[in-house]
């Protein structure tokens, strides 16, 4: 920020500002990956369309549906008035248009009324470059309507950098190269799909409603409209009876989709799920950390002949560090997981414990004696209570991120 804004201007009244609020809207679903956190959410449909996965406890018990291209442009138009807004504010205060902090500290004092302004104000506080298109499967609106809704959210807010989405493979699978460019070229730089296994088997069990075979069309297909992909894979997911083949069907899927990323997230099972029945019941027996850690190992020793960067940004994977650019990285990646292996029992609860509670990221962590200190501290205080369950304690730190 520079120093040049000149002195606010008088405020613009609360009770004013909030009788114009009405003109404000803009839907937003509950989710979006990691990666997207600095992004402005935008809802084209709501929800699920197909919401039967054993795993997902999200859209459970919501209905899916399509928005209309006036409702989605009706969002659009609230994310330009409040850009204009600002912008009108960033001159009267100096700063050339500019979301200053100082810009953006005027804008939220004086709205303190509407949700819908702060969420925006803030997105362009933050470069406003890029957008997430929700909910679980946009890709199921008429090509012509994503087409027309990412036009007219170019037009009305330029300078976006990008713009992602997620979509099922089966959903994918179904558009041609054609449509899929046509969306491309409207804008939509990314796909993110959830892959979560390779191994029919797996995906039949967790009735993912998808198909080995579908996930490589439509990842291709992704690729080849000059869109950037990137697959979720889903550690875990085969139980204790499927891990091998689920990691190595997966390698398989991803070795013959080459996506630009591949990003891990973990297994959790909320008792909210149809998993977690299958838990009860005995049909699917869940993996340990250390069980997950070696089926993540087969998996990345099994990726062959691709160049996809490995991502490991979900706060449910045990291993952050597990990172890197293929083929290149798959030593440095595999040393990560090797040195997780290799820590004696009581340094992986250590590990586990640090993880799990929120604070440890790294090795480098790990190591902090500081941290170590703190550590050894909650682990003694633990044990030291009677009755207390120490591998119930760290799975009910790791849920709650759920
Ligand atoms: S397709 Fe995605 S959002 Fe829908 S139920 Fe399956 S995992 Fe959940």
């Amino acid at each position: 920020m520079t120093g040049v804004g000149r002195p606010f201007p008088p405020e613009i009244s609360t009770e004013a500002f909030c009788e114009k609020r009405g003109d404000m809207q803009l839907e937003q679903g509950p989710i979006r990956p990691p990666s997207e956190a600095g992004s402005l959410l935008l809802r084209f449909t709501r929800n699920c369309p197909w919401n039967k996965c054993t795993f997902c406890p999200v859209y459970k018990g919501r209905e899916f549906s399509r928005r209309s291209l006036d409702e989605i442009r009706a969002d659009i138009d609230s994310v330009r008035g409040i850009l204009e807004d600002l912008h009108s504010l960033s001159v009267s205060l100096g700063f050339e248009g500019r979301v200053s902090s100082t810009v953006l500290h005027a804008a939220l004092k004086r709205v303190r009324c509407d949700s819908t302004y702060q969420y925006v104000a803030s997105w362009a506080a933050g470069g406003k470059r890029t957008v997430f298109i929700q909910d679980a499967n946009s890709l199921l609106l008429p090509t012509d309507t994503i087409v027309d809704a990412l036009r007219y959210l170019r037009k009305q807010v330029p300078g976006i950098r990008r713009i992602t989405t997620y979509a099922r493979s089966s959903t994918v699978a179904r558009k041609s190269v054609e449509e899929l460019r046509k969306m491309r070229d409207a804008g939509l730089d990314r796909i993110h799909i959830g892959l979560e296994s390779g191994s029919d088997r797996v995906l039949e069990f967790v009735r993912k409603g998808t198909t080995a075979d579908q996930h490589i069309q439509a990842g291709r297909k992704v690729i080849e409209a000059g869109m950037v992909l990137s697959e979720y894979y889903m550690p875990g997911l085969g139980g204790r009876e499927r891990m091998r083949e689920h990691a190595l069907e997966t390698a398989r899927v991803l070795n013959a989709i080459d996506p630009h990323f591949i990003r891990l997230r973990s297994l959790r099972i909320p008792p909210r799920t149809p998993l977690h029945q299958d838990v009860l019941s005995g049909r699917f027996v869940p993996l340990t950390d250390d069980e997950t850690v070696a089926e993540i190992r087969l998996m990345v020793e099994s990726l062959e002949g691709i160049g996809s960067t490995l991502i490991s940004d979900h706060i449910m994977n045990l291993l952050e560090e597990v990172e890197g650019k293929l083929p290149e990285s798959r030593e440095a990646m595999l040393a990560v997981i090797d040195r997780y292996r290799t820590l004696p029992p009581e340094e992986k609860l250590l590990f586990r414990l640090g993880r799990r509670g929120g604070g440890l990221r790294s090795f480098d962590d790990f190591n902090n004696p500081d941290m170590r200190r703190r550590l050894q501290f909650a682990l003694s205080e633990f044990t030291s209570q009677p009755g207390v369950d120490i591998e119930a304690l760290i799975k009910e730190l790791a849920d709650q991120y759920i």
